[in-house]
């Protein structure tokens, strides 16, 4: 095909997402915008916190922008060890690895976690980093009904014999459910098989002095099961996390794609985000008011006759008619200064189509009470 007629065919495709209303915008963000923020995943306010700020202000001018190498050349700095150890002993595990994104993340363990003959078992849900970690691996993947452990036994008992990792997200991105952790750690169990789990939007959240889903359900620690996690929401950062048993993580080092070759992340921002862990560790009362505030939201949200899913952290997910309408219902709150998340298929995990609201520390209570108002009034 010559070039002039692949732009076009491009073109084309462009205009059929239109007319679907599934067309991708970027919307450019000024600094310090008086927006109430509902879309970001700066669930504790820590990405302007004063602390974290100077902590990386101090390592940018003592390292420099960029970490100017991959981890195994010259971008293994004193702060992504110092991080790393903060990170492993605060999730409870042998040791944390980090990574330059948790996209990075989910995909170098998920295919670390794989040996000849590994099956997968991947939660209809899981985000799409976790997906591309099952398809980079090349392992034979079922992926089963969301949050259905008895499908998850079921493909476990059908690959006898075999090595399996059983595949899940803790807090689920698009409508803020819970996993069945502990049902699903003991199915695993029960068949030999390792739990890898994604604990991105529980992290700083819920769970013990904020260590997540997997401490709360106990398997912090636990040689089984392998955490993950980015650094870019509750700890208001950037990067990714694995955490777990020393082998495996000294197992990633020596084979981690996503670990070897990419570029570390850059130290000013390893050194912000070690300071974002000691404030996340203390603030109980900032949990305990996002979980208010996520009851608060339902129930304002449902009183009005939405569709609301039922949370288990700081993510709400509001049914829209369909996807232009949920375009529109987002762009209406925008104008009125309520950032709200927008997600259309392909990138909710079925045809539905939502405005997803994550509750932010950094947004005051009369904010948030107005923001909800705004997200009524504005409903098509
Ligand atoms: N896992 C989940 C569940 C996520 O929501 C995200 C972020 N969108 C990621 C992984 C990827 O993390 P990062 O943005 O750090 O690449």
């Amino acid at each position: 095909m010559a070039v002039a007629d692949w732009l076009a065919a491009l073109d084309r495709r462009a205009a059929l997402r239109a007319k679907a209303g599934l067309t991708r915008r970027l919307h450019p963000r000024a600094a310090g915008d008086d927006v109430v923020d509902l879309a970001g995943n700066d669930y504790l306010g820590l990405a302007t916190h004063p602390e974290v700020v100077a902590a990386a202000a101090r390592a940018l001018s003592a390292y420099g922008l960029g970490a100017t190498g991959s981890r195994l050349v010259r971008g293994s700095t004193d702060a992504h060890h110092a991080l790393e150890d903060a990170l492993a002993g605060w999730l409870g595990t042998d040791r944390a690895l980090v990574f330059s994104s948790g996209y990075l993340a989910n995909v170098g363990a998920v295919r670390a976690l794989v040996r000849p003959r590994t099956l997968l078992v991947s939660d209809a849900h899981n985000h799409a980093s976790l997906i591309d970690g099952c398809r980079v691996s090349g392992a034979e993947t079922v992926v089963t009904p969301h949050a259905d452990v008895t499908a998850v036994a079921a493909a476990l008992a059908a690959a006898p014999g075999r090595p399996a990792v059983v595949v899940t997200e803790s807090v689920f991105s698009v409508d803020g459910d819970l996993a069945p952790l502990a049902r699903l750690h003991a199915t695993a169990r029960e068949h030999g098989a390792l739990l890898l789990v994604d604990d991105a939007h529980a992290l700083g959240v819920t769970g013990p002095a904020g260590a997540g889903a997997v401490a709360a359900a106990g398997l912090a620690g636990e040689p089984d099961v392998v955490l993950t996690a980015t650094l870019s929401k509750a700890l208001g950062g950037a990067g990714g996390v694995v955490a777990g048993p020393a082998e495996f993580v000294r197992h990633l080092v020596e084979t981690a794609r996503t670990f070897i070759y990419d570029t570390a992340l850059p130290p000013a921002v390893a050194a912000g985000v070690h300071a974002a862990v000691g404030l996340a560790r203390t603030r109980d009362d900032l949990r305990a008011d996002l979980s208010r505030r996520a009851a608060l939201a339902v129930r304002r949200l449902r009183a009005a006759g939405l569709d609301v899913s039922t949370p288990d952290a700081a993510v709400v997910s509001v049914t829209a008619p369909g996807p232009e309408a949920a375009t529109g219902w987002a762009a209406a709150c925008r104008d009125r200064a309520v950032a709200v998340g927008c997600f259309r298929p392909p990138s909710t995990p079925d045809s539905r189509s939502r405005l997803r609201l994550t509750i932010s520390a950094g947004v005051s209570q009369a904010e948030f009470e107005r923001a909800l108002e705004v997200i009524v009034e504005c409903a098509p």
